[in-house]
């Protein structure tokens, strides 16, 4: 023995200053139990402040500590203890999950041997403890985020050929806890075609050339699902020989997702922006020619009208027809191209604006029975001309479309969202056939003749461009011979953000 071993050894036998020390400084606690006894424990001043307890106010005995541990590990503890005192020369060792006073759990790893008797039979019991709980909480931390980053781990032993994935991994690989998962496997899962053969020509490059790799592959789970993952892979070499590759495993699926919605908006966009373009060089180009022709018209008719016959006045009447209906159409498609010209956004007070639709609509309305209700209109930042023409379409649409042989009846309704208003336009007309509800929103879209009723198809479209500049949705419910409803949104949070950017 070293010289400064057996003094150390003969000063704990004659100071009991150095046991003092040593019980207070290196351990969490320290416990004594009598086998022969064993409710009868001895455990020490440390032993219990580490848990919160006062010492003073604790027994000594082993049923002070087994009510404030876990029931599940003070079962296992004693199963272990029982393997311990089978096999001498053995080490207890444990980590043990105890109520602390305030009330959060605490790790202790709990160390013990046996002493035993003459005969080797166990008599009396040494533990330690130590206190493991900042280093379990920082563990159950990284643990919970990488849970949340969807954030993996994976070996391979290339050497013992052995594979292992954390539960992470397995979580993202949508496979069972006891899964055993080897390189063949591994690599199976990803997507067949250019995802499988990416990560064979990777992981070969990594083992043969030592090359690192950080790429983002398609996956099929095991339960089918195809996902985006971000695979990223360090080879390990001993002797100029790779024995190791170890590296991370994300799930991006989510992210991946978002990019490509964004791309095919911003696609949608464009073509929305280049066909709103179209529409509006064509119709105003298209205007020139029909007002020469409705010019030449007017020409012929006063310096010819008395010349030509009558069934040629009747041609003309037919042409002028015609051609202002044309002129309507292609009005009505200059305003639509030009409404999502950028204008300022005001305080509109809906309820004022729906008063003057209503006494314009009067002259339409006069002599029809309506019954008319609505609620409180809110007031929003919004865009007061166009939402003049919204309430406008949708409310004369209601009168036009009505039922002959019942009185007519529209409630007007608001209720606030999540991120603004719903207002719907409800109306006991002819209704819709539900497969024409999504339709009704294109251009120049109509479900009846002119003879019918007249129209150029180009409301419901203006609406829906309305209520999109205000950040919203529109939609209908309808039940054909029952009424109809048109619901929109008006996105008011996003506006008022719109407005403190300017
Ligand atoms: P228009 O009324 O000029 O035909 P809209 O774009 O306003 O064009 O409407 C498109 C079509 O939707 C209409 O032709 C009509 O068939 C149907 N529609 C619109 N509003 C109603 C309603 N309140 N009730 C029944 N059908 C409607």
């Amino acid at each position: 023995m070293n010289y400064l071993e057996a003094e150390f050894h003969d000063l704990l036998r004659e100071d009991a200053r150095i046991f003092d020390f040593l019980e207070n400084t290196s351990l969490d606690g320290l416990w004594f139990r009598d086998l022969e006894h064993p409710d009868q424990q001895w455990m020490n001043g440390r032993f219990w402040r580490t848990l919160g307890y006062d010492p003073e106010t604790m027994p000594h005995l082993a049923s002070a500590w087994q009510e404030i541990v876990s029931p599940k590990d003070l079962a296992l503890a004693r199963q272990k203890m029982k393997e311990h005192l089978a096999t001498p020369g053995s080490v207890y060792d444990q980590i043990v999950r105890y109520r602390h006073k305030d009330g959060h759990t605490a790790f202790i790893r709990c160390k013990g041997i046996a002493i035993r008797d003459e005969h080797g039979k166990p008599i009396r019991m040494l533990g330690t403890h130590t206190d493991l709980t900042a280093e379990m909480k920082k563990k159950n931390l990284l643990r919970r985020s990488q849970e949340v980053a969807r954030l993996g781990g994976w070996t391979v032993d290339l050497k013992a050929g052995v594979v292992y994935w954390d539960t992470v991994t397995r979580m993202i690989h949508e496979v069972p806890d006891n899964f055993v998962p080897d390189l063949q496997n591994g690599i199976n899962f990803y997507k067949e075609g250019s995802s499988r053969e990416t990560i064979k020509k990777l992981v070969g490059a990594a083992i043969h050339e030592g090359k690192e790799y950080d790429t983002e592959l398609q996956l099929v789970t095991a339960t089918g699902r195809e996902i985006w993952v971000r695979s990223i892979g360090y080879p390990e070499f001993e002797d100029g020989e790779c024995v190791r590759l170890t590296g991370t495993f994300q799930d991006i699926d989510a992210r991946r997702r978002s990019e490509e919605r964004m791309l095919t908006y911003s696609i949608l966009e464009a073509k929305s922006k280049e066909m709103e373009q179209f529409a509006y060089i064509a119709s105003h180009d298209l205007r020139e020619p029909l007002l020469t022709i409705i010019g030449y018209l007017e020409v012929i008719r006063e310096d010819y009208g008395d010349k030509v016959p009558q069934e040629v006045h009747e041609l003309m009447n037919t042409v002028d027809e015609a051609t202002n209906r044309m002129d309507v159409l292609i009005k009505g498609l200059l305003d639509y191209s030009r409404l999502s010209q950028i204008k300022q956004l005001q305080e509109t007070d809906l309820g004022e604006i729906l008063q003057n639709v209503l006494l314009d609509l009067n002259s339409v309305t006069k002599g029809l029975k309506v019954h008319f209700t609505y609620h409180e209109l809110p007031v929003v930042m919004g865009y007061p001309l166009e939402l003049k023409v919204l309430l406008q379409n949708l409310i004369s649409n209601a009168v036009k479309y009505r039922q002959v042989d019942r009185p007519l009846r529209i409630d007007i309704l608001s209720n606030t969202t999540s991120s603004g208003w719903k207002l719907s336009v409800r109306d006991n007309g002819i209704g819709i056939a539900k497969k024409d509800l999504q339709n009704i929103f294109q251009l120049f879209r109509r479900l009846h003749g002119q003879g019918t009723f007249s129209g150029n198809g180009l409301g419901l479209a203006n609406c829906k461009k309305i209520v999109e500049l205000h950040g919203g949705q529109i939609w209908a419910e309808s039940e054909l011979g029952e009424g109809s409803v048109f619901h929109f949104t008006i996105n008011t949070r996003d506006q008022q953000e719109k407005k403190q950017t300017k």
